[in-house]
C-alpha cells in the first residue's frame, strides 16, 4: 500500500440515498447535487460518476474550479451551476461553457452583460434574493433597478433560476426566521411575475429545508449532505423519525469509510508513558498497536485519548497524543494481532460501527467540517 489509509465511497448508499430523497421532494423535481468543498470531501469525479449512473444530470458547485472539474468528469453533459464565487475574468469560460451562475451584484450581471455581447451567447443566470441570510442576494430595494437591467437586456441572458438560501433549515430554534424568508422569496417570486419576468426554475431548498419545510420544494432542490448520508442535524432526523415507516427508519446510509491498517506493535508494561508526554500512563501490562493515521490525514488532534477504531470488529480506544502522522491504539484484549491488521476509522468491521457523527461529537465538528477537512491526497475508491 503506497498510501497510509484509504478511503471508500460505496455507490449502492448512494442509490438507497437518492431513492429516499426522491420519496420526499417528488419524482418532478429536479435534484441539484451539491458538490462543493470536494463534494463535502468524497472527491468530486468520484461523485459526478456515481450521481450520473443513478441519474442525475444537475451539479452545483460554489467556485469555477470546481466547475472545471465538473465538467471534465461529466458523462452525460449534466448542467452545472456556480453558487457563489465566480471571478468577473472567468465569464467568459463560464458562458461559453452554458454553465450557470448565481448573480447577486450588478458589477456581476454587468460584467456578464459585457462577454455575452462579446461571445454572443446567453448566460445563463440564477437571481439570487436577499431573503433573511445576509449573505449574497439582491435586496428588495434593488429590484426595480433589477427589473429595468433584465428587461432591457433581455436577449443576452438566459432567466435560469430564482433562488434563494435559508439560515439554517436544520434547527427548530430557526423557524419564525426560516417562515419569514418563504414568505418574502414569494413576495419577490410574484413581484417579478407581475412585472414580466419568469424564471425557467424555483430552488430555495437544501437538504433540510426539504426534509424540515416541504412547502420549499419546487421545481429544484439543492441537495448536499443528505445524499452523502449524513442527516443535516439530529434534529432534523428526529423530526422526520415519526413519518418514517417501520422497516425504514434509517433511510440514509454513509457512503464514505475511512481505513488503515496495523503499521506495527509494541508491548509496554505497567506505569509506561505513551507518545508525546504524559497524557497516557499504562495502567497494566499492554499491547499497542500504532496506526498510520494523524492529524495531519484528518484524524484531529482533540482526539487524543477520545478517538475510537475499529480491529477485528472490535471498538478500541486512541491512547496517547494523536501525533501529525500516527496514532496509538490499545489492543491488549485482541486475539493474535498482526501488523497489516485492517484498522477502520469511519465505517463497519463486522458487527460494529464508527459512524462521522460519533467521530465528530467527540470533537464538536459537525459532519460537514469533519468530511471536507479529508484531505485530498487520501486515495478515494468506489466500491459496490
Ligand atoms: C451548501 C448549499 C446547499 C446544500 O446544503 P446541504 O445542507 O448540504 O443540503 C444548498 N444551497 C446552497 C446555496 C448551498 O450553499
Amino acid at each position: 500500500m503506497l498510501h497510509t489509509s484509504y478511503i471508500e465511497i460505496s455507490k449502492s448508499a448512494y442509490k438507497n440515498n437518492l431513492k429516499f430523497i426522491k420519496s420526499q421532494v417528488g419524482e418532478k423535481t429536479v435534484i441539484s447535487s451539491v458538490v462543493k468543498g470536494n463534494a463535502y470531501g468524497h472527491g468530486i469525479e468520484n461523485i459526478v460518476s456515481i450521481a450520473e449512473e443513478a441519474g442525475i444530470r444537475h451539479f452545483s458547485t460554489f467556485s469555477t474550479d470546481e466547475a472545471v472539474r465538473v465538467q471534465k468528469a461529466t458523462k452525460k453533459n449534466s448542467q452545472i451551476m456556480i453558487m457563489g464565487m465566480v471571478d468577473n475574468a472567468s465569464l467568459s469560460w463560464i458562458i461559453d461553457s452554458g454553465i450557470s451562475f448565481y448573480v447577486f451584484e450588478f458589477d456581476r450581471l454587468e460584467a456578464a452583460l459585457a462577454v455575452s455581447k462579446k461571445l454572443n451567447k446567453r448566460a445563463k443566470i440564477h437571481v439570487e434574493v436577499e431573503t433573511g441570510f445576509h449573505r449574497t442576494g439582491f435586496e428588495w430595494e434593488e429590484k426595480e433597478t433589477l427589473k429595468k437591467f433584465l428587461l432591457e437586456n433581455k436577449a443576452h441572458f438566459e432567466w435560469c433560476g430564482l433562488c434563494t438560501h435559508y439560515a439554517g433549515a436544520e434547527s427548530i430554534g430557526n423557524h419564525v426566521r426560516v417562515q419569514n424568508q418563504i414568505k418574502f422569496y414569494r413576495k419577490y417570486k410574484d413581484w417579478f411575475s407581475e412585472n414580466g419576468i419568469r424564471f425557467q426554475c424555483y430552488h430555495t431548498a437544501c437538504s433540510a429545508a426539504s426534509f424540515s419545510y416541504p412547502e420549499t420544494i419546487m421545481d429544484m432542490v439543492r441537495i448536499g449532505i443528505a445524499q452523502y448520508g449524513f442527516w443535516p442535524s439530529q434534529e432534523t432526523y428526529m423530526y422526520k423519525f415519526k413519518q418514517l415507516a417501520p422497516h425504514m427508519k434509517n433511510p440514509l446510509r454513509r457512503l464514505i469509510s475511512w481505513k488503515s491498517t496495523i503499521m506495527s506493535l509494541k508491548k509496554v508494561k505497567i506505569g509506561d508513558f505513551i507518545g508525546y508526554g504524559n497524557s497516557f500512563m499504562a495502567s497494566r501490562n499492554m499491547t499497542i498497536a500504532l496506526v498510520p493515521v494523524g492529524y495531519s490525514h484528518g484524524f484531529s488532534r482533540n482526539l487524543s485519548n477520545l478517538g475510537k477504531v475499529l480491529i477485528h470488529g472490535k471498538i478500541l480506544p486512541v491512547v496517547g497524543t494523536v501525533t501529525m502522522n500516527t496514532i496509538s491504539v490499545d489492543i491488549s484484549d485482541l486475539k493474535d494481532p498482526k501488523k497489516g491488521d485492517e484498522v477502520v476509522i469511519i465505517g463497519k468491521q463486522k458487527r460494529n460501527e464508527i459512524t462521522v457523527a460519533s467521530f465528530g461529537e467527540s470533537t464538536q465538528q459537525v459532519n460537514y467540517e469533519l468530511l471536507t477537512r479529508l484531505p485530498n491526497d487520501i486515495p478515494r475508491k468506489i466500491v459496490q
